[in-house]
């Protein structure tokens, strides 16, 4: 049971061959045997999530389950959910216990009858590549336990990839679900921006985050994904279009795709090993019926850039509500108002974060706001032509994740801008809206690599028909970490 998929849990459900409080315990079980090495998640409920599995149990009974119902799935800790702890991977919110839930935490518990495992560690404020900048310190990689997850959704990443959990969530403001999909050899979606409600998701750069599934493979992210959209009057930025079945068209033949290949992305600095696993998974594709074309993303150079002025930019302003007064911590000792938002602040946020709140000040300063920010909006848009020219020509577009695979705890810790790199080639596609999915595709030196396919506004569908068909012609995403019982 720990290894199958969404859809044979949903039959072991229906068919009664195990109850959710069954399934359940198993993986709680699991997450208290192997969390202690892993870290993958900050807070576990037992009893919670056992009373949600007997609900589940009891729908079931009913028969007003839904397709998941009973199906166990762990929360990325950035989600706000009625009486968890909601830490956001910062020290700010370590005591936060959150009075609602988020949209998604809604509709996939309340709605679809999933029974949360747990909260899943994070980079803090989802500020970071390798999971690092938490609060409660660095999520190991199942692969590697020397190396990181990927960041910031690598609680979550670690969690499916160890199997703590069949599925997890994640959210992707630049990366933060394909990067740790691919370091950890899962299969992850971003969809387009405004699909998934971002109410109750603690907002990084609203413009760019998006919520999203994590799991072992694209008909998992489909029935998943299956749970989480739908348009939301309490989030401005949603979306209001018919709801699809994600699942729907996961078998349909890829005769006649046509594959985009930027130039951009097969070009210096990327992994030798990387790219030759990448490379090789495109071959499969054309012996799966699709064609490839070259196309180009001349400003993509510009979105690492780009992105590093707007995502602090909005930080900054979102960030601004934790002051010490309405929740979260504030500092034991100050003199005076002014002394108390200043300790509070200080000593509440880590270096990265500060580091983000520092940079969007200043982009968004008077005399600075013309040259920073106002550029890095038109490069954002330029940015977004390239695409809508590059898919005049193509269906989809591939490339490499990650332009490596997992890197070593500490190896980039010291140098925010090689971090920052990490996510060269995922960061466009947030500035741009687009949908993109992270898929695992060969192992170099027994680490994963992921693929990357990027897809035209509301694309996920077929993104997600791509992925499976490879899925189903090649194993590399039923690979599992050795070492872990
Ligand atoms: N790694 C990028 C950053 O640090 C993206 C993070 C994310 O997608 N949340 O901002």
């Amino acid at each position: 049971m720990i290894d199958a998929s969404l859809k044979q849990l949903s039959q072991a459900l229906a068919a009664r061959q195990i109850s959710s409080v069954e399934l359940s315990t198993l993986f709680l079980d699991r997450i208290e045997r192997l969390n202690p090495t892993l870290n993958a998640f900050v807070t576990v409920d037992r009893e919670k999530s056992l009373k949600m599995a007997a609900a589940a149990d009891a729908r079931i009974a009913s028969g007003t389950a839904g397709p998941l119902t009973g199906i166990p799935v762990a929360q990325k800790d950035i989600f706000c959910a009625e009486g968890w702890r909601t830490t956001c991977g910062s020290k700010m919110l370590a005591n936060f216990v959150s009075p609602y839930d988020a949209t998604v935490i809604e509709k996939m518990h309340r709605d679809a009858g999933l029974v949360s495992l747990g909260k899943t560690n994070m980079d803090e404020f989802a500020m970071g590549s390798s999971n690092e900048t938490s609060f409660f310190g660095p999520v190991r990689n199942p692969w590697d336990s020397e190396r990181v997850p990927g960041g910031s959704s690598g609680g979550s990443a670690a969690a499916v990839a160890a199997r703590l959990a069949p599925a997890a969530t994640g959210t992707d403001t630049g990366g933060s679900i394909r990067q740790p999909a691919a370091l950890c050899n899962l299969t992850g979606l971003k969809p387009t921006y405004g699909v998934v409600s971002r109410y109750g998701m603690i907002a990084f750069a609203s413009s760019l985050d998006q919520g999203g599934p994590m799991a072992a493979s694209a008909e998992d992210c489909a029935l998943l994904l299956n749970t989480m959209v739908g348009f939301d009057t309490r989030d401005s930025t949603s979306l209001d279009r018919p709801v699809e079945d994600y699942a729907r068209d996961l078998d349909k033949p890829l005769a006649g795709l046509r594959i985009g290949l930027p130039k951009e992305f097969f070009g210096e600095g990327c992994d030798a090993g990387v790219m030759a696993a990448v490379r090789a998974a495109i071959a499969e594709y054309e012996k799966l019926g699709a064609t490839c074309v070259d196309v180009s993303l001349p400003n993509s150079h510009l979105s690492v850039p780009a992105y590093y002025v707007i995502a602090p930019a909005e930080a900054s302003s979102n960030l601004s509500r934790f002051d010490g007064v309405r929740y979260g911590y504030r500092a034991a000792d100050y003199a005076n108002l002014d002394d108390m938002y200043m300790k509070t602040r200080a000593q509440g946020f880590g270096a990265e974060v500060k580091r983000r709140i520092l940079i969007g000040t200043y982009v968004l300063s008077h005399g600075y706001y013309d040259a920073y920010y106002l550029q890095a909006q038109r490069i954002r848009r330029l940015i977004a032509n390239d695409f809508v020219e590059a898919f005049k020509s193509c269906d989809v577009i591939m490339g490499p994740t990650s332009p490596s695979t997992a890197f070593k705890l500490g190896e980039k810790a010291a140098d925010p801008v090689q971090m920052y790199l990490s996510d060269i080639y995922t960061i466009a596609v947030n500035l741009a809206g687009l949908p993109g999915m992270s898929v695992p595709c060969g192992f170099v030196g027994g680490l994963p690599v992921g693929l990357q396919l990027i897809g035209n506004y509301f694309a996920e569908g077929q993104l997600l028909n791509v992925a499976h068909r490879y899925q189903q012609a090649t194993d590399w995403h039923t690979r599992r970490p050795a070492g872990l019982v």
